[in-house]
């Protein structure tokens, strides 16, 4: 794998996407129960490798519990030291190549025939340092919905967002205040 990184963006998005796939944040179970599931989380954000084993899998999942550790890291330090320990499994010297367009770009290219979760570890690795660097580590925050226990790094321009998964939390927390006005509206006085 050759890892540009001129772009934060792909791999903390995909980094938030890995957290959320966790029994943790889905009140529905792991969201990544198979290798199948995870081919398609990977080709959804544009990461091609070839199938991914039941190994692939358990490791991606241990993978998954360490990454959510460091979104949730007390300190900027911490959460870096915590993204080293994650790019040195497969990462390599970083190296100066010329795009599809012909310009020169950083990679940080990974091990021939790293394991999978090694890669997925480097790649993430990536996005939570340029996330750091960038944004600082405000930006790593727990989902505001009520009950969910979702955490994710916010690089939205605006630094506004609230939810680990927009669509699904955002959703419950505007069931939860039309839950919380009724309620108001039905009690007698
Ligand atoms: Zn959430």
């Amino acid at each position: 794998m050759r890892i540009p990184i001129t772009d934060y963006a792909p791999a903390v998005t995909f980094a938030n996407a890995l957290v959320s796939t966790s029994p943790t944040v889905r009140l529905t179970g792991d969201a990544l129960p198979t290798p199948q599931a995870l081919q398609t989380l990977l080709t959804t954000h544009n990461l091609a490798t070839p199938p991914p084993t039941p190994d692939d899998l358990f490791n991606t999942h241990l993978l998954r519990r360490e990454v959510r550790g460091i979104i949730e890291t007390e300190t900027e330090e911490q959460a870096v030291a915590g993204a080293t320990v994650l790019i040195k499994r497969a990462g390599l010297a970083p190296l100066l190549d010329r795009d599809a367009t012909g310009r020169w770009q950083w990679y940080v290219p990974t091990t021939p025939n790293a394991p999978l979760a090694d890669e997925l570890a480097a790649f993430i690795a990536t996005g939570l340092f340029g996330a750091i660097r960038a944004l600082g580590h405000g930006r790593f925050r727990p989902c505001a919905a009520p009950d969910c226990r979702g955490v994710f790094i916010d690089i939205s321009k605006a630094g506004r967002r609230r939810y680990c998964m927009p669509d699904l939390c955002g959703n419950r927390q505007n069931v939860a205040n039309h839950r919380a006005r009724h309620q108001e509206e039905s009690t007698p006085r």
